[in-house]
């Protein structure tokens, strides 16, 4: 699996719990699955590709503003819950993560 699709995945499970917890959904409401289409879109686009650093990480802040807001209340609320519920996946974003751009 490239590093795409790994953050295709991570942003999916974010915003999936995220949306379960605090929407009270069972599927994604309207309002998250805009924003999940909106992340991998950014993602398809990513210049960088294959060699991506984290979004954290990325010098380009590819995010409308409106949409980083709740991308960041996402990644707030379900980062740290991401470790217990798929720790292999948290802790290689994590390792990557301190990768920078080059
Ligand atoms: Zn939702």
């Amino acid at each position: 699996m490239d590093r795409i699709e790994k953050e295709k995945m991570v942003i999916e499970r974010m915003i999936r719990l995220y949306c379960r917890r605090r929407h009270h959904s069972r599927e994604l409401c309207s309002e998250c699955s805009e924003m999940l289409d909106y992340a991998h879109q950014r993602l398809d686009r990513c210049p960088f590709g294959a060699a991506k650093p984290t979004c954290r990480n990325c010098p380009i802040h590819c995010y409308k503003p409106g949409m980083r807001k709740r991308i960041n209340a996402v990644m707030k609320y379900s980062g740290p819950r991401m470790l217990f519920r798929y720790p292999a996946l948290a802790i290689d974003h994590l390792i990557h993560g301190l990768k920078k751009a080059s």
